[in-house]
């Protein structure tokens, strides 16, 4: 059974891939395996990266339906650029070598420039930092800027890839846009990160299978499924969260089909207590994010998920880590 899941994932057999999506109890445990497996004996073997994030500002030109971000003007923050530097010394001084810039969508010329400030000033620094952003759609000359300032990978979520349902979830963009973009990151020699959500309301397994038919296509270092979880305060928060072990099938189905990249283990995995990331990492994943970059004042602030979401702390990470017998590193590419 184990090379026929192989097989049907790596030639993107529709039904059976449909079918593996639903897998459950032991089913669900041998694909899960399969997937340790791949990441075990792919590029980066055991290791895990552990990396902080900074979540820059919560400005953002865009509305998707998912999230809350935008919604109240009084609660935006940009953090200043001298306490991002700061922050980034007192993390990199304690080991920490990896660090996601995140923010909401803000093209602001004087934003970027400070962002690419940020980077150019903590790499003189400290000259083996990895420097990934995340931080929405771009010029061309600003992702340049960016880029030329030391950030060597940036994440760009597509999310989901049918053009209606795209439309449906994130009004004010679309497919084709998001596409152009991921395309110019890569052009100007980013490494990029992308993927979906899973469990977006009206999403269908089929919009699921043209998703994975999708991260096949591009060429990506870091791929991603994170879990729809309902947001009290956006647009969609009539719907349920979406399914956990169907994100899981999915995170143990990107692994099988990519064993080099580099897959994340989200917050939004966590179910009725803190266990979830550990079973992104039992489904294959390789990377961890630790919460301790954004200031205290400003995290409940970024509230993508839900201001009330889990921030996972540097001993848990390394908990999870070390209980799934696997190595936490400082970075991996
Ligand atoms: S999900 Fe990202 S791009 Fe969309 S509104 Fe929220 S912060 Fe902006």
């Amino acid at each position: 059974m184990g090379n026929d899941i192989i097989d049907s994932i790596k030639s993107l057999n529709k039904n059976a891939i449909i079918k593996i999506l639903q897998y459950s109890d032991e089913k669900q445990q041998q694909l899960f395996s399969i997937a340790r497996e791949m990441r075990n004996n792919g590029k980066f073997g055991k290791k895990v990266e552990l990396r902080s994030v900074i979540e820059l500002s919560n400005i953002c030109s865009q509305k998707c339906n998912y999230c809350s971000i935008s919604k109240d003007k009084d609660s935006f923050y940009t953090l200043e650029k001298e306490s991002v530097i700061e922050r980034i010394s007192q993390l990199a001084d304690i080991g920490r070598k990896t660090f996601l810039l995140q923010s909401g969508e803000n093209n602001n010329k004087k934003f970027i420039e400070n962002v690419a400030y940020c980077c150019n000033k903590s790499i003189e620094k400290y000259p083996d930092l990895r420097i990934i952003l995340c931080m929405g759609n771009l010029s061309y000359a600003q992702y340049k800027l960016l880029r030329e300032s030391g950030a060597s990978r940036y994440i760009l979520k597509f999310e989901t890839s049918n053009s209606e349902h795209h439309k449906f979830c994130r009004p004010t963009d679309s497919i084709e846009n998001r596409l152009n973009h991921i395309k110019m990151l890569i052009d100007l020699g980013f490494k990029v990160g992308s993927g979906n959500i899973v469990g977006l309301p009206e999403q269908t397994f089929e919009n699921l299978y043209e998703d994975l038919v999708l991260i096949n296509k591009i060429d990506l270092t870091m791929v991603s499924a994170t879990r729809f979880i309902s947001n009290p305060q956006s647009v969609f928060r009539i719907y349920e969260n979406g399914d956990l072990n169907l994100t899981l099938n999915y995170l143990a189905i990107l692994r099988i089909l990519k064993p080099d990249a580099l897959i994340p283990s989200t917050t939004s995995l966590a179910s009725r207590g803190v266990n979830g990331q550990l079973n992104g990492l039992l489904a294959g994943c390789n990377t961890v994010t630790i919460h301790d970059g954004t200031p205290d004042e400003f995290q409940q602030k970024y509230s993508i998920y839900s201001p009330k979401r889990f921030y996972p702390n540097e001993q848990y990470c390394r908990d999870i880590v070390t209980q799934c017998n696997l190595q936490p590193v400082p970075y991996l590419i």
